[in-house]
């Protein structure tokens, strides 16, 4: 049903083939993505976790930033892409696209917390969705625009801007496919 959709996952370093994988369940077709001419087919573009430092070397090694910045159509960044998409990664090493504008604080949890699994808030749906948490940032001051779908407790954890969507877990890592599924209305918008 979704076949018609090809949808991009950035495939340079961290936690893509899960989400290659939770695409192909949802019937869309995807490619990973590496080099800059393979953007041209994507409808949409998931940029995954991993270690935000490292992507952004890969990046420019595999000499893709300025296509990725150009990059119009929806994109759903998690974790480490989420802190890529952000106005500021508070970290000089990691330079970001300023796709959201929303501050990214890397490992923000401490150490007792940086990996847990928590149910979450979802705006759009009643039942909650159950989140891996992996070293992931803290998102903070969300500019005008700005619309929170996911919380926990007071922290935010799912915004989306535009036709851009960022999740500070890793929703590649259940069997839940509610937030792809979000993102593939997004993309077929
Ligand atoms: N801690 C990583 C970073 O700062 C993000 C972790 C993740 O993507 N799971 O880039």
């Amino acid at each position: 049903m979704n076949k018609d959709l090809t949808i991009g996952v950035l495939g340079l370093q961290g936690a893509f083939a899960k989400h290659i994988a939770m695409l192909e369940k949802l019937n869309v077709e995807t490619i990973q993505v590496r080099y800059p001419e393979e953007l041209d087919r994507c409808d949409g573009l998931i940029f995954p976790g991993g270690e935000s430092t490292t992507m952004s070397k890969l990046i420019d090694e595999m000499h893709i930033r300025d296509q990725l910045a150009k990059f119009d159509r929806p994109i759903f960044g998690t974790c480490a892409g989420a802190i890529l998409m952000s106005s500021d990664s508070g970290d000089s090493r990691v330079p970001t696209f300023n796709k959201v504008p929303i501050k990214a604080h890397r490992n923000a949890w401490g150490r007792q917390l940086e990996s847990f699994i928590s149910e979450i808030d979802l705006s759009f749906d009643t039942d909650p969705f159950k989140a891996v948490f992996i070293r992931s940032p803290k998102l903070s001051e969300p500019g005008k625009n700005v619309k929170v779908l996911g919380k926990l407790k007071d922290e935010i954890v799912l915004v989306q801007y535009e036709n851009l969507l960022l999740s500070t877990f890793h929703p590649e890592l259940t069997d839940d496919t509610r937030i792809h599924e979000y993102f593939i209305k997004l993309v077929k918008k």
